[in-house]
């Protein structure tokens, strides 16, 4: 058991790549788990329309959500999912915020605004994006300390990661000078696949100078079955490789492995 150290700020982490089906709701709600089961207070964002990390933690349809922060100042709405634990949810509602966002002076800087009130509150903020680097990542990235990068072992994934990288170094170097990239992290890795072995190896080579972490998140039927069950993994199955992986991974985030 750790002590919460609420010590000042929470650090907010944005978990981004432009591809869609890559892990990052999955991450988001599991390593806030571990992080929050290691003692750290935690507050989810979802900030992807299709509100698949509000859904995964059975926030269906919320009367308030992240949305109306947003785009009609009002404040953060908060739901409390378990013990050190919080999500302010999405739903399709945040699908037009993108154009409204856009027109409005100073959009992209919305999310970070809305977050600062809260900041003192949490120990790390986790931001789910969703799968385009459209406004709506830009704000997280705005409104993050780092970024989270998650990525398939596979030939096609990799080859999208120039992209995004530049991004959150056009992101830093024009509005947001303390962004950093946290590392890269592999999902949904198939360790008996001699390919996904030799694409690991050559993404921690090209990345030489980004961390790039040792914890991978294996394929796991218990992750699957617990987004159905509308749980966290280690809800659901605690003794799971699932579990395991994302536990190794908040222990290299707090780097204390
Ligand atoms: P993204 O948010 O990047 O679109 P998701 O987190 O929604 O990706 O994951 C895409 C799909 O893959 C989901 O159905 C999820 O349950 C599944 N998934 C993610 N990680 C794992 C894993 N380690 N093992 C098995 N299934 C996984
Ligand atoms: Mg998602």
């Amino acid at each position: 058991n750790q002590q919460a150290n609420n010590s000042g700020k929470a650090k907010v982490i944005s978990i981004i790549n432009h591809k869609g089906g890559v892990a990052k709701t999955t991450t988001a709600i599991n390593l806030g788990k571990a992080l929050s089961l290691l003692g750290k207070k935690v507050l989810l964002v979802d900030i992807d329309a299709q509100g698949n990390l509000s859904q995964a933690l059975g926030i269906d349809q919320p009367e308030k959500q992240l949305v109306n922060a947003l785009l009609d100042d009002e404040p953060l709405p908060i739901y409390n999912i378990s013990e050190n634990l919080d999500l302010s949810p999405s739903d399709l509602e945040l699908a037009d915020a993108d154009l409204e966002l856009v027109q409005q002076i100073g959009g992209f800087n919305r999310l970070n605004k809305v977050l600062q009130p809260v900041l003192n509150d949490y120990d790390y903020v986790l931001v789910d994006c969703p799968p385009a680097l459209n406004i709506i990542t830009n704000a997280a990235l705005v409104a993050a300390d780092s970024c989270l990068i998650t990525l398939q072992p596979e030939i096609s994934a990799i080859k999208g990661l120039d992209k995004l990288l530049s991004r959150v170094q056009q992101v830093q170097e024009e509005i947001n000078d303390k962004l950093t990239v946290e590392g890269v992290v592999f999902t949904l890795v198939k360790n008996q696949l001699v390919i996904h072995q030799e694409n690991m190896d050559y993404v921690k080579e090209a990345l030489a100078g980004f961390r790039v972490f040792e914890s991978v998140i294996r394929v796991n039927v218990a992750i699957t079955e617990s987004q159905s069950a509308q749980q966290d993994v280690f809800s659901y199955q605690p003794k799971s490789n699932g579990a395991d992986d994302y536990m190794s991974l908040a222990y290299e985030v707090l780097g204390v492995n």
